[in-house]
């Protein structure tokens, strides 16, 4: 694996395992992120079963990272310098991977509108749960959208032991919650497919 590729997949699965992507565990529109399906996804990159490349060729102008189903692998721009804003895409493309994977026993049908939702609500709570503030280009973008959702649940990591804000329950996100960043993915240059169906199967 050139050195590249072994700084993003380390990257990544590091990423994976911080204590702020256990905070990552919701349910929209009728489906379920949890800390256990993005743990697997950590496993699959390790095992090679789902690949981190560097490649800025694969990957649409103004974006950080995406997720190709047909070659199951996570096409990044660069090797460095990743701030949580960064992670959060690392968290969005293994959401997206994840639906994929699930698509092993029998397909998974979706809209990519809500493939999107659900992996930008993912971004948004592990940056929320960092604690950080974070600087997005585009406040209307569908990254700033989704992490205003997120942070009115006060989605909180332990660090001081005293209070918590537990993730052990799915944090339910519900569909007028949701509208601002629906809004924002349709609105969004990178989205005219949202109203696309999409069959995932896996492998
Ligand atoms: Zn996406």
């Amino acid at each position: 694996m050139p050195f590249q590729d072994g700084i993003f997949t380390s990257a990544i699965t590091s990423t994976l395992g911080e204590p702020a992507v256990m905070m990552v565990n919701f349910r929209a529109r009728g489906r379920v992120v949890g800390t256990m399906h993005l743990g697997m996804i950590s496993q699959m990159i390790t095992n090679g079963q789902i690949r981190c490349r560097i490649d800025p060729s694969k990957v649409r102008t103004g974006a950080v990272a995406d997720y190709s189903h047909e070659d199951k692998t996570i096409y990044g721009t660069k090797a460095e310098g990743f701030y949580a804003e960064d992670k959060a895409m690392f968290v969005h493309e293994c959401t997206h991977a994840m639906f994929h994977v699930l698509g092993f026993a029998r397909a998974v049908t979706m809209k990519v509108l809500d493939d999107e939702i659900a992996a930008y609500l993912a971004g948004a709570i592990y940056v929320a749960a960092n604690g950080v503030t974070p600087r997005y280009a585009d406040a209307r973008a569908p990254d700033a959208t989704a992490f205003t959702i997120a942070s009115r649940k006060r989605i909180a990591v332990n660090r001081t032991n005293t209070t918590q804000t537990n993730a052990s329950s799915p944090i339910d996100f519900s569909d007028a919650e949701l509208r601002p960043l629906i809004a924002a993915i349709q609105a969004s240059r990178f989205y005219r497919n949202w109203n696309n169906t999409e069959v995932y199967r896996w492998p």
